[in-house]
């Protein structure tokens, strides 16, 4: 069975990328299937209007929910998480797109102007789960490029979408913790050095050298991290470096 996307839009072009590269592949491996909808054929007026000024006064202007609501009644299978990007919205992380890539597929709506009418997230809410996310403190003037991050964060852990599983199980994010450094050929570069350890053919010390970087880099990039991490995570060892 392959993972669902769909994206409804009013830039339809902005969302090529879906067809590019790793995810590209796995549209053409039937890995992965993506319906991209322009929102503005579910308008009904000769302007084909998707927007209105907003109650209450106000800077800007708000997405109608009207033809979000004939978009979803055609797009959304039934009980299909609805995702709405928003800078007002849960931050999205690593967790949520593991928890979604077991899900069979995701319906993306896409907002611009100042948001979407919110009855229409309340409303969808009655047909199957609904997540309001940010991917960042930062607000950009479209969902789209929200959902180009978002789908290639979901698909990279689909099973079969990246040759190598582990490389996936090491990242960034997915044990709590920052990956530390990498390095290839050549050993000397312009004077700088690769860690002797990682020529040392030696897999435990090699092991306890990228467990010591990853909590290094940790600790003074994303503190919180660490500060998150359950009480068991880290050895006693650890704890005090
Ligand atoms: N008035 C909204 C607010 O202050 O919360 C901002 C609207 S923003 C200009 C337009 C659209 O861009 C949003 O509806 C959303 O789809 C998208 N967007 C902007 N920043 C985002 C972020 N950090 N994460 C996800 N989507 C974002």
């Amino acid at each position: 069975m392959s993972f669902r996307i769909d994206v409804i839009t009013i830039f339809p072009e902005y969302l090529a990328p879906l067809r590019q590269s790793l995810l590209g592949k796995a549209v053409e491996r039937g890995l992965v299937e993506v319906g991209v909808h322009d929102l503005r054929q579910w308008t009904d007026d000769v302007h084909r209007t998707v927007d209105d000024a907003p109650y209450g006064g106000g800077a800007g202007m708000v997405m109608k929910p009207e033809p979000w609501g004939q978009a979803l009644d055609a797009v959304r299978p039934a009980g299909t998480r609805l995702v709405v990007p928003t800078p007002a919205g849960e931050p999205f992380t690593q967790r949520m797109a593991a928890a979604w890539a077991a899900e069979p597929g995701l319906v993306f709506a896409c907002g611009r102007y100042e948001g979407i009418d919110q009855r229409v997230a309340d409303w969808a809410a009655d047909a199957g789960p609904v997540s309001e996310v940010s991917i960042g403190d930062y607000v950009l003037a479209g969902g789209e490029s929200a959902v180009l991050v978002m789908v290639e964060a979901v698909t990279r852990l689909l099973p079969g979408v990246v040759g190598n599983r582990e490389s996936v199980e090491y990242d960034s994010h997915a044990d709590g913790l920052l990956e530390g450094p990498s390095y290839t050929r050549p050993a000397t570069w312009r004077g700088h050095e690769v860690p002797p350890v990682l020529l040392s053919g030696d897999h435990a010390a090699i092991a306890r050298w990228r467990r010591a970087e990853s909590l290094r880099r940790t600790a003074s990039r994303r503190p919180d991290l660490l500060a998150a991490l359950p009480a068991d995570a880290l050895t006693d060892a650890e704890r005090d470096v």
